[in-house]
């Protein structure tokens, strides 16, 4: 085997992680955390049995033979609290969200009533631009007809409905989604207790390299890794520190590794290979990283290293940009999302159709760049061109990761194949690959 298997190495990986501990943060800046702790209901929501519609609170027996009319006695607004029992032949005006008042047991939506016309007085007859029932019943206390039988309960919102008093409503890791933020709010959790994020240091190797701010120099490497790495990790919701390039020269890449340790997570890119001023590994072990797998049988990425100090993970990643970026994929992004307490590390998978067939002639497992397209109710997966592991257009282009299985002769075109996809904030529990 030309070193470990794609799933091998992802499960050393994430046996290897573990989560960092918990913070408070407020919850505005809570979204795509994940929660350390069981949140409680601290009440009853709605707090007492309210109308879902605008319109009259009634006791359904008063309506059994609909039409009936009854007398208004009450106009309750959201806010309001009843201040009468409905008897026998009487309603309440009500509003959506106002507490059912007490003998009701139904509501009738405004839609289903008519104002009776002997109780309108002069000036309360409709104004122009008033003809509609809503705001001609807000005019007016009086009399009402019911057109309709309903039963017992119709239209009303029980008590407790979105949450009881004590019941746990979030759970620990759960993660904080829009709709989780509205359900904090709802119990007042101004702030909430989550899963720390791990501090990210990024270094890249390499003599050859120019980095940003430098001046432009012809015969140089632009430094793409650096910020390639840097917007992966943002794309998880971590602020990564860029340290920078250290050069080809042991003195040098030691000091500079030194700086990654302090972190949680190192990722190292260039410098992994076989070349004679691969320095990268043997200066971990020298530092005290305990390697715990170097070579993966994968394509792109095949030079991916990994190891644990005391208080860092480190990525060894290949330095050609695409491999760079394939393995943060595969092992660095998952290994992130564990740390801060996600089940779902992984990358959402799709079916698709290949659009044109794909050779493969080796023996690793190769993720291959699409874009995807529909043709009816399919998916569709076109490689996006040249696959080169320096062709970063490639990656740029590209909405998912085609797997390619070890094994496979190659895949030809209109056969399924799965994809992992790049974008958006899909993640699912388990590993998404066909090898
Ligand atoms: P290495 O793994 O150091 O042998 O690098 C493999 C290839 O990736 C070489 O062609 C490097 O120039 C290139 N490379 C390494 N690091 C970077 C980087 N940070 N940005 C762009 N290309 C890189
Ligand atoms: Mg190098």
């Amino acid at each position: 085997m030309d070193g470990l298997t794609v799933a091998a190495a992802q499960q050393c990986v994430i046996e290897a992680m573990k989560q960092l501990g918990t913070e408070s943060v407020p919850l505005q800046q809570a979204l795509g955390r994940v929660l350390a702790e069981d949140v409680r209901a601290n009440r009853d929501q709605p707090p007492y049995d309210v109308s879902a519609m605008d319109g009259f609170a009634i006791r359904s027996a008063d309506v059994a033979n609909a039409p009936a009319v009854l007398e208004i006695i009450e106009d309750i607004k959201a806010g309001d609290m009843p201040s009468k029992t409905v008897q026998a032949g009487q309603c309440a005006r009500i509003m959506t969200g106002a507490p059912v008042p007490q003998g009701a047991d139904a509501v009738i939506r405004v839609e289903d009533t008519q104002v009776v016309a002997d109780t309108l007085s002069p000036n309360s007859l409709p104004q122009a631009g008033e003809r509609d029932a809503v705001s001609l019943h807000e005019k007016i206390l009086g009399r009402v007809q019911i057109n309709v039988v309903v039963k017992s309960r119709n239209d009303i919102r029980d008590r407790g409905e979105n949450m009881k008093q004590g019941e746990v409503v979030l759970q620990a890791g759960t993660e904080i989604t829009p709709g989780v933020v509205g359900m904090l709010a709802m119990v007042k959790a101004a702030s909430v207790q989550v899963y720390r994020q791990p501090r990210v240091a990024i270094l890249s190797t390499g003599d050859e390299l120019e980095g940003l701010d430098e001046p432009f120099d012809a015969n140089k490497i632009p430094d793409a890794n650096s910020y390639a790495l840097m917007a992966q990790v943002q794309a998880l919701g971590i602020t990564p520190v860029l340290l920078g390039i250290a050069r080809d020269e042991p003195e040098h890449l030691k000091q500079m590794l030194q700086r990654g340790l302090q972190f949680d997570v190192l990722l190292v890119s260039g410098g992994t290979s076989v070349g004679v001023h691969d320095y990268v590994r043997p200066t971990l072990e020298a530092l005290g990283v305990q390697m715990k797998f170097w070579r993966v049988a994968m394509k792109p990425g095949h030079p991916m290293a990994f190891g644990v100090a005391p208080l860092t993970w480190v990525f060894g990643l290949p330095g050609n940009p695409v491999s760079s970026m394939v393995c943060f994929e595969e092992f660095v992004g998952p290994a992130l999302r564990c740390s801060m307490g996600h089940s779902r590390m992984f990358r959402r998978t799709v079916t698709a159709r290949l659009a044109r067939d794909v050779k493969h002639k080796h023996s690793r497992t190769e993720f291959v760049r699409v874009m995807l397209g529909k043709e009816g109710d399919a998916l569709v997966a076109t490689p996006t061109g040249e696959q080169g592991s320096g062709i970063l257009r490639s990656m740029a282009m590209a909405e998912g990761l085609m797997v390619i299985h070890a094994t496979s002769k190659g895949v030809a075109a209109g056969e399924q194949v799965t994809v992992q996809l790049l974008d958006g904030t899909e993640f699912q529990t388990e590993a998404g690959g066909n090898w």
